[in-house]
């Protein structure tokens, strides 16, 4: 009971949760929720329906640019020294099981960042993230549905070693690889952050909200906007709920040319 609360309370902190937002019964979507209040960083919530971007950024938290103050991690200034930083890691129990790290591919620069879930057995095998069905699949949105090529976007995952069987993640892996997940992004300053499926969306947003509840609408992640939308293994599973995806895509498009 004492470890179920205690996975509890770790999942909401490496999350940035502490309170639950209400949801919305008019239109279904998250209503800007109150600030969070956890010193993990959170994103600014603001739901494209909502009014005016609400001062909602965490008064506990670093203020935008200064994410990892409190960390040694600020001390990595390029993806090269991060992964460094990261070295063998043994920081939670998913270690023993990988056969390598999944750290993320592609531009350095890039306007235009994926965060998935976790490696499953193809990308733990080739140390790559998304590169089975799902992966596919993210390739051919990225491609075919973008018209970008894969190398020039960055993708990376919320856990970097894949769980067992390929259960979900659980709290306290999550909050074991937050900080480089967020150091990631600091570093590469996408334009645009796109959260496939649950696991990516809650963990950025500090929001334990479905994410058919969260897709489709913009949020601010610290000055950089985030669309959440569907998990590609999700659409593997339910093919109809891929006109969903094209219509986020379609925003981060859109989007995309208007901040060039
Ligand atoms: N699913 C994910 O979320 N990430 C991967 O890298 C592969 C599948």
């Amino acid at each position: 009971m004492l470890a179920q609360v205690r996975a509890h309370l770790e999942y909401q902190q490496s999350t940035g949760l502490e309170d639950l937002p209400r949801a919305s019964a008019v239109t279904g979507a998250p209503r800007p929720s109150p600030p969070t209040r956890l010193a993990s960083p959170a994103a600014t919530l603001a739901p494209a329906a909502a009014p005016p971007v609400p001062s909602a950024r965490n008064s506990a938290a670093p203020a935008s640019g200064d994410l990892f103050a409190t960390t040694t991690l600020q001390r990595a200034g390029t993806l090269e020294e991060l992964r460094a930083e990261l070295g063998d890691c043994r920081r939670c129990k998913l270690a023993p099981g990988r056969t390598h790290i999944v750290f993320g591919v592609g531009n350095p620069g890039a306007r235009l960042m994926f965060v998935g879930e976790g490696p499953g057995r193809d990308e733990d095998l080739k140390a790559e993230p998304f590169v089975g069905r799902a992966g596919q699949l993210l390739t051919e949105i990225i491609t075919k549905g973008m018209k970008l090529r894969r190398e020039d976007v960055y993708i990376a995952n919320v856990i970097k070693c894949r769980p067992p069987e390929n259960r979900n993640p659980e709290p306290d892996e999550i909050a074991a690889c937050q900080p480089f997940l967020l150091r990631q992004i600091e570093i590469i300053k996408p334009k645009v952050l796109v959260a496939l499926g649950t696991f990516a969306a809650q963990t950025l947003l500090g929001l334990r909200v479905p994410i058919s509840r969260l897709r489709g609408h913009w949020y601010d992640y610290h000055g950089i906007k985030l669309m959440p939308t569907l998990h590609p293994a999700y659409l593997l599973r339910n093919p109809n709920d891929k006109k969903l995806v094209w219509e986020d895509i379609k925003q981060v498009l859109r989007e995309l040319e208007t901040s060039a």
